[in-house]
């Protein structure tokens, strides 16, 4: 087998790069340490800016199908439930909530040369001396690459690799996620997403899946702050009493969830939320980084996912037009660096803003309410350089 390019990572990023260069013809191979896809059915919101993207990769129709239509958001305050700001969105593009496995498959399914997909492959670490690049597995004998590209999510092998001395940090928050079959009552909840914002605590409730195929979920994310974060792993339960008590507010529907949460069979699990520092390039030589593994960032403008997914179209872009590998990965970095900067500076501030208390908090209430009231096109002003932006003529 010629040396191809090497892609690292089989998540949202990953799968996106590999369909976004097959369509364009440029062959590659990608490696994931998983048996399979992991069948978690959390939530995830996909914003204008990657439907955009999805709809150039062919499979906005199959994304439509699996989604639920987010016409809008509320705000509202964790301590009293009061709605504090609602607005429609104003998009020509929808924005769509799924299921992260549904996407995960739709990804997958898209890609057409499944022969390409490695599974239970794990890279441990790579060499590029003497303009050869070769890759160390856990279980198998080394593979030599054209080219490395990461997209191996937060806590990145390569990017370990680059910038040995910065390490992903945990970010003071905590966040459990559950999954409830959509029910009738959940009614007032369908079309947004609702966000309770409280001093320690903020809760993210949306539905997902499609209602009319009769596939639809209440997704539920409830963030804590919390200083210690000290357990290893990626599915750790969650005990489901302990946070139903947590989280009890004013609100009787939050409740209602919050039980349904205790007697469903399905687990609720709970993550540290990891961020790491904006890195200052992501190429090197044959190698770069792609979506969490370049920017992990906090959850708390749900772009994490749309960074990687634009991440990827940009690049087999660039890798596309450009003859020299080296060189593209520069343009690429070139054009994505200031952008994905930004969404991590926004995220990180939206912490802020969810969890602010006293003074701080009031401040934030009141001018919600009145921007909400007055002028609440100004709501998607604030979204619009990341919603409306559009790759394919930038
Ligand atoms: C609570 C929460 C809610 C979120 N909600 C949203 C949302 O609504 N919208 C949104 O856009 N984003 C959201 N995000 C962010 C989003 O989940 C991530 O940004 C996104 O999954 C990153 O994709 P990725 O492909 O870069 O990395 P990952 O999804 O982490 O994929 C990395 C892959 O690489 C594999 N891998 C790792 N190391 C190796 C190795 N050494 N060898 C081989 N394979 C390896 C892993 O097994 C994994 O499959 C949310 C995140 C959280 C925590």
């Amino acid at each position: 087998m010629q040396d191809e390019i090497i892609i690292i990572g089989a998540g949202i990023g990953g799968l996106t790069l590999a369909r976004a260069l097959e369509q364009k013809e440029i062959h590659f191979q990608l490696y994931e340490q998983a048996d399979s896809f992991e069948a978690l059915g959390y939530g995830i919101q996909v914003s204008p800016n990657v439907v955009r993207v999805l709809r150039e990769l062919g499979v906005e129709k199959q994304l439509e199908n699996i989604s639920h239509l987010c016409l809008g958001f509320e705000l509202r305050s964790f301590n009293s439930d009061k709605v504090l700001a609602k607005w429609k969105l104003d998009n020509d593009i929808p924005y769509y909530q799924c299921r992260r496995a549904d996407l995960h498959q739709l990804l997958f399914n898209s890609i057409q040369d499944k022969n390409r997909i490695h599974f239970s492959r794990r890279l441990e670490s790579y060499e590029e001396k003497d303009d050869r690049l070769s890759l160390y597995w856990q279980d198998s004998e080394p593979t030599a690459a054209k080219a490395l590209i990461a997209a191996d999510g937060v806590h990145s092998i390569v990017r370990r690799s680059l910038f040995p001395q910065h390490q992903a940090q945990y970010a003071g928050y905590a966040a459990f996620r559950a999954i409830l079959p959509f029910q009738d009552k959940y009614r007032p909840l369908l079309a947004k997403a609702t966000v309770w914002m409280g001093e320690n605590h903020h809760v993210v409730v949306y539905p997902n899946g499609n209602q009319q195929q009769g596939k639809s979920w209440l997704n539920l994310v409830l963030v804590v702050k919390d200083r210690n974060w000290n357990e290893q792993g990626w599915t750790i339960p969650a005990d489901k009493k302990a946070v139903a008590r947590d989280f009890a507010n004013k609100s009787a529907l939050l409740k209602e969830i919050l039980e349904d949460t205790i007697a469903s069979p399905e687990p609720c699990f709970k993550w540290g939320l990891f961020i790491h520092q904006p890195l200052p390039y992501w190429s090197q030589g044959k190698v770069t980084l792609l979506g969490d593994a370049a920017h992990p960032m906090l959850p708390f403008q749900a772009q994490g996912a749309a960074m990687a997914i634009e991440d990827a179209y940009v690049l087999a872009k660039y890798l596309a037009s450009e003859r020299d590998i080296e060189k593209a990965f520069v343009k690429y970095q070139q054009a994505r660096i200031k952008r994905t900067t930004k969404v991590q500076q926004v995220s990180r501030n939206n912490a802020d803003i969810f969890h602010a208390s006293g003074a701080k908090a009031a401040i934030r209430n009141f001018a919600l309410g009145l921007v909400s009231a007055t002028m609440p096109n100004l709501l998607n002003k604030k979204t619009a350089w990341i919603y409306d932006y559009d790759l394919m003529s930038s």
